[in-house]
């Protein structure tokens, strides 16, 4: 008998983090749906076709527009089943919290963590039903510690937290397991951006921000890579790892460990 192939929806896919993570489940032989809120995916279903052993399809979701519900619909529809749920997509927004716009910070905390709300609590029953599951939240370092200016984010990061141990109890003896990854700072077009915001804000460089920021709270002195946050997510989805859930794993150069 065939074995079942099992399907993965990565939010916010096109690029960075979660375009890796997209590779790698690809790669291993997952059909893989990729989402971003642009109408045309199309350049990154290319890449992760490059390296996929099954099926890959795009769908256009916002998930700052409570669109979360419809994306884990139409990934269902496409592949008959979602047994990977990785919620990664989220934006990023940097001023001092009497500065910071009201429309950024429903924006930031709308995609993080409602977001991820809505596509977890769609895709659980389906889950439920067949006895496994897998759903992993791209936290961050920002969601167990704070930094200055980043309101919103941090806000929204440890939300998240809170949600990853909450579903997780509630699935634990399904076979379902929920867990947050929190990575440090890893070199992605969401950071490239934050250079020139953290720039101004802080009166320095670009260089020295990263530099003097963004290295200077991760005690290795390297960025994280993309390949390492997609290994571990990989990890997760073994069934080795079947007793991790509910929990927050940082890979942050040891930045928390203070
Ligand atoms: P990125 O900017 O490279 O990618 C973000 C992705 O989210 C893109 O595909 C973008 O199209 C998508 N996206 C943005 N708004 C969306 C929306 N409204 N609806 C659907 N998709 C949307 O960012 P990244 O650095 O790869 O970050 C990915 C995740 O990792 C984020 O949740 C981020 O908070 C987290 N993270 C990043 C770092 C880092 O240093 N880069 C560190 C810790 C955590």
């Amino acid at each position: 008998m065939a074995v079942e192939r099992k399907a993965a929806l990565v939010t916010g896919s096109t690029s960075g983090i979660g375009l890796g993570i997209a590779r790698k489940l690809a790669a291993e032989g997952l059909d893989v749906a990729l989402n971003s809120f642009e109408a045309d995916g199309s350049a990154a279903v290319a890449e992760v076709e490059e390296v996929a052993k099954g099926r890959v399809i795009y769908v256009s979701a916002d998930l700052s527009q409570r669109q979360g519900l419809r994306l884990v619909d139409d990934v269902i529809s496409a592949f008959g089943r979602l047994d990977v749920l990785v919620n990664n997509a989220g934006v990023q927004k940097v001023a001092p919290v009497e500065e910071f716009d009201a429309n950024d910070w429903e924006r930031v905390t709308a995609i993080a963590l409602d977001g991820t709300f809505h596509t977890t609590s769609r895709a659980i029953p389906g889950m439920v039903e067949r006895g496994w599951g897998r759903i992993i939240n791209i936290a961050s370092a920002h969601g167990l510690v704070a930094s200055p200016f980043k309101s919103a984010y941090v806000s929204a990061k440890h939300g998240v937290l809170g949600l990853t141990k909450t579903v997780a109890l509630e699935v634990a003896e399904k076979g379902v397991t929920v867990n947050a990854i929190c990575p440090g700072y890893v070199l992605t077009p969401l950071v490239e951006a934050q250079l020139k915001d953290q720039a101004k804000v802080h009166g320095i460089s670009e260089d020295q921000v990263k530099r003097e920021i963004m290295l200077a709270p991760q005690p290795t002195k390297q960025f994280v890579t993309v390949e390492e946050v997609a290994a571990l997510a990989w990890f997760l989805c073994d069934d080795m790892a079947r007793s991790i859930t509910g929990t927050s794993i940082a890979m942050d150069g040891g930045w928390t460990a203070r």
